[in-house]
């Protein structure tokens, strides 16, 4: 069992191996059994990517909500509905840069033995860049604008814009703010993000 296990995750890290997209392998506890070295520079990864490999993928997430709705990503793919058949899904999410809007299409391939799944491959495919402020209208406010009455700053961990604590619903995209978070700044999910990336209801 161990060696069927084995060849067919070795096929599966060749491929992501030569793969020039961030790709991982995840075990089926949510794992990284392997990344490949796009992964290991990927902004979301720390710095010495190896050391990623045994450590919960689902950990790396700051954001709670985030982090829950991976959690269920995962679960999906891991233990398809009864009788459904395992299939690739794929997620679209923003990986905005201070001068581009970037989406990134995050493929959850279930690895197969024997019919069910026992782990899950992850490639990080850019799908469409964008001038940032075509996509957002940039705003050049005061941080302090920003700082909630406790003095948290919300960002949201998907388009990174920031949360106007003064206005219902209201994110604004704030270059310096995109790739430099004000230090303890809490992440959200704001709800356009929510709605459009992760199927949930608004709830705003
Ligand atoms: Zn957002």
């Amino acid at each position: 069992m161990m060696q069927l296990h084995a060849s067919a995750f070795s096929e599966v890290i060749r491929r992501l191996s030569a793969a020039r997209d961030p790709a991982c392998l995840l075990d089926a506890g949510g794992n990284y059994l392997f990344v490949n070295e796009a992964w290991n520079r990927d902004g979301a990864a720390p710095r010495d990517g190896q050391a990623l490999v045994g450590t919960s993928w689902l950990d790396h997430f700051d954001c709670a909500e985030v982090r829950r709705l991976h959690a269920e990503f995962l679960f999906h793919a891991l233990k398809p509905a009864h009788g459904a058949r395992p299939r690739p899904e794929v997620h679209i999410v923003e990986r905005n840069t201070s001068t581009s809007a970037v989406l990134v299409a995050m493929k959850m391939e279930p690895v197969l033995l024997d019919g069910g799944p026992v782990a899950v491959a992850i490639t990080h495919t850019p799908v469409r860049e964008r001038p940032i402020d075509e996509v957002y209208p940039l705003v050049e406010r005061e941080l302090g604008d920003y700082r909630a009455a406790d003095g948290t700053v919300t960002q949201c961990a998907c388009c990174r814009r920031v949360k106007d604590p003064s206005e219902e619903d209201r994110w604004d995209l704030v270059a310096r703010l995109v790739e430099a978070p004000p230090a303890g700044a809490a992440q959200g999910l704001c709800g356009m993000c929510r709605e459009l990336h992760y199927g949930q209801p608004s709830e705003e």
